[in-house]
């Protein structure tokens, strides 16, 4: 089956965006396009996000936006589980310290974090990111994760949410010391795209110019 080759993100979480952007630019087939100027109430997306798995969430956000303009639609939940708080915050990432997400979310779900981390020995946690593609009720999905450990203080100025206090195993600097490059080199986002792309082939799906 041919597909659109343009791909709709359906995320209104910018950092998301650019990081698909650079991830996909070795997909030359396949073109991504913000929601928002595709759907009529790209709001709507942020109230999909109180299902109890990523894969529910990332469905339910790519359903929402192919209804709304019929090309292939990619859902993107991810979050991170911390070994010490039972998998904590996971699914409820974004909405952590505070369920009505405001401008200054990161910081005070990093601060919560730290908070909740004090005193703790062990630092192990884990990134996960679901990806599910929407097209004509067809779904395919992949999930990505990266293994690391939380800092005592937050370090560095790139990325979003959690990067300044996650290390990624086998490394010394946060992601959020890192080029939006070098963490997309070995990111939960890079291991799930790259997955999901090679599911949707193998599905028989194609992107191509109509
Ligand atoms: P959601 O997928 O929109 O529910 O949001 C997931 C939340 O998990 C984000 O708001 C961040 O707080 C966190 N998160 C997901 N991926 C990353 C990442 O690559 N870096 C840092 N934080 C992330």
């Amino acid at each position: 089956m041919r597909l659109s080759n343009q791909l709709m993100l359906a995320s209104l979480n910018r950092h998301k965006f650019e990081e698909f952007q650079a991830l996909l630019s070795v997909y030359p087939e396949v073109t991504l396009i913000p929601v928002g100027q595709m759907i009529r109430n790209p709001e709507g997306l942020a109230r999909v996000e109180g299902h109890s798995s990523y894969l529910e969430n990332a469905a339910a956000k790519a359903r929402i936006a192919n209804q709304g303009c019929h090309y292939p639609a990619l859902g993107d939940d991810s979050g991170l589980e911390v070994r010490a708080l039972q998998g904590r915050p996971g699914v409820r990432s974004h909405r952590y310290a505070s369920p009505k997400p405001h401008q200054s979310q990161d910081q005070v779900n990093v601060e919560l974090l730290l908070s909740e981390m004090q005193g703790q020995q062990d630092r192990a946690a884990l990134f996960t990111c679901t990806l599910a593609l929407v097209i004509e009720g067809i779904l395919v999905h992949a999930t990505g994760t990266l293994e690391g450990t939380i800092t005592d203080s937050p370090r560095g100025v790139h990325g979003f949410g959690y990067d300044p206090i996650f290390v990624p195993t086998g490394k010394t600097q946060t992601l959020a010391e890192m080029t939006a490059s070098e963490k997309n080199q070995i990111s939960h986002r890079c291991k799930a795209i790259h997955s999901l792309m090679a599911q949707i082939k193998s599905h028989g799906l194609v992107f191509a110019k109509p």
